[in-house]
């Protein structure tokens, strides 16, 4: 049996596994294998999900991953639909070239949904893995956006000013990742092995650091340009026993899987979802370590 909840005020993000591909097969994508054998799937078990996690926590952030979240934009509109206004939504996408939709039809949704949407982060990394849509099509998004870059393994550190201009010219935030089936509570907030850390401060402003048990962000300028350096932990769940004794699951991320399965972490762990409706509720612990973080 596992011990009881607890998560932030507003409750933990959920983040939705779309119920279909992106065909693509970048070397990091851990969620791949998943995609292979699509059986079981059921975008009516995802939107029943949805609305469960709603009624739990209205307040809740949604993100919204895959597989392709465009790919299917008559479903990915169902699963909008069916969460209010109450809560920040983000898409994870590389806004795919694709034969279903053509650019156009794609950016006419981020304008039909802007209301709904809070950012779309697109995948967009140093060494090309997928078939990019033009920089002239992503400045368009009606959206908020942000550019998700994975520095992976023996990532070229020489072509980053260039990546970083590319997106400056269209003012498009980035955030840098690590690889995050790399990162351990040693190394989370380690700064002078993090090779990737060493290589953005000697290119860029270092203007600060906020982080909490779970993830950080290392904040740097670049002529205007905000850009974050994102570690976070390959799991969500940490367990922690708080000062009257009780031994508590803290929750940071909630899963809905393909199936509709609602999971407590990342590795496979089910979500007692009857134990989340008695969940105890701590401030969020993320706060500014050093510096400033004013964006
Ligand atoms: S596009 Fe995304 S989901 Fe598809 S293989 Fe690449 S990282 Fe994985």
């Amino acid at each position: 049996m596992s011990n009881p909840y607890k998560t932030r005020e507003g409750g933990a993000t959920v983040t939705v596994f779309v119920p279909y591909d992106c065909g693509n097969h970048c070397p990091f994508c851990i969620n791949k294998k998943e995609y292979a054998n699509c059986e079981g799937f059921s975008l009516e078990a995802i939107l029943k999900s949805i609305r469960t996690m709603n009624e739990l926590t209205p307040r809740c952030d949604f993100v919204f991953t895959g597989g392709e979240p465009f790919a299917d934009l008559a479903a990915l509109q169902q699963m909008l639909d069916a969460i209010p206004t109450t809560h920040k939504v983000y898409i994870n996408t590389t806004f795919p070239v694709q034969q279903a939709y053509t650019a156009d039809e794609m950016i006419a949704f981020t304008e039909k949904n802007r209301d709904k949407i809070t950012c779309i982060n697109i995948s967009r990394h140093l060494v090309k893995y997928v078939e990019e849509s033009p920089d002239e099509v992503i400045a368009r998004i009606a959206c908020p956006t942000r550019i998700n870059c994975v520095l992976f393994r023996n990532y070229p550190a020489d072509r980053l000013l260039d990546y970083v201009e590319r997106f400056r010219r269209y003012n498009i935030p980035i955030q840098f990742r690590y690889d995050y089936t790399e990162t351990t509570p040693e190394n989370l907030y380690e700064e002078e092995h993090d090779k990737i850390l060493q290589d953005l401060k000697r290119l860029f402003t270092y203007k600060g650091l906020d982080g909490c048990r779970m993830r950080n962000g290392f904040h740097f300028d670049y002529k205007g340009l905000h850009m974050t350096y994102h570690k976070t932990l390959p799991y969500s769940t940490i367990v922690e026993k708080d000062a009257d004794g009780v031994t508590y699951d803290i929750l940071y991320d909630i899963l809905i899987k393909q199936t509709g399965e609602i999971h407590s972490d990342w590795t496979g762990v089910k979500l007692d979802v009857d134990a989340y409706r008695k969940v105890v509720y701590e401030p969020y612990d993320l706060r500014v370590l050093n510096g400033v973080v004013d964006f």
